[in-house]
C-alpha cells in the first residue's frame, strides 16, 4: 500500500520516533505548527476516523491514552494542550492514515480555523 506513514512505521522513510509500542507510534511532525508537534500512528492502517468502526473502539482509546502520556512525560500535561484529528478534505486531512495530532508550547484558539 502506498501510504506515508505505513512506510515511515516500517522504516522506510525515516523519522523521528519518539515513543512505541504494540499498537502505536509516536514522531515528530515534519512541519511543526507549535514548539511541540507530535503524531500518534496506529501501526494498523485505517484511512481516516471515518473508516472506524465499533472493532476499534480500544485502538482509538489507546491512541488518545499515548497522547496524554507523552503529555505528562514530556512535562506539559498542566500548562496544556491541543488534540487534534483532522478528518477527509473538509477536516484538513492531508495524510490517508488515521493519526491523532499532539500539540503544545503555545496557547491554542478555539474554533480552529
Ligand atoms: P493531516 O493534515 O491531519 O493529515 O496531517 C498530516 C501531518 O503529517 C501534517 O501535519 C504534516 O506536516 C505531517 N507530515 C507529512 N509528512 C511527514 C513526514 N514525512 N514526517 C512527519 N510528519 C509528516
Ligand atoms: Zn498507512
Amino acid at each position: 500500500m502506498d501510504c506515508l506513514f505505513c512506510k515511515i512505521i516500517a522504516g522506510d522513510i525515516p523519522a523521528q520516533r519518539l515513543y512505541e509500542d504494540d499498537e502505536c507510534v509516536i514522531i515528530r511532525d515534519i512541519e511543526p505548527q507549535a514548539p511541540t508537534h507530535v503524531l500518534v500512528l496506529p501501526r494498523t492502517h485505517l484511512d481516516s476516523l471515518d473508516k472506524a468502526s465499533a472493532s476499534d473502539d480500544k485502538l482509538l482509546g489507546k491512541l488518545l491514552l499515548e497522547a496524554a502520556n507523552f503529555a505528562r512525560r514530556e512535562g506539559f500535561a498542566d500548562a496544556g494542550y491541543r488534540v487534534v484529528i483532522n478528518t477527509n478534505v473538509d477536516g484538513g486531512q492531508t495524510v490517508f492514515h488515521l493519526h491523532v495530532h499532539l500539540l503544545a508550547g503555545r496557547p491554542f484558539i478555539f474554533p480552529p480555523g
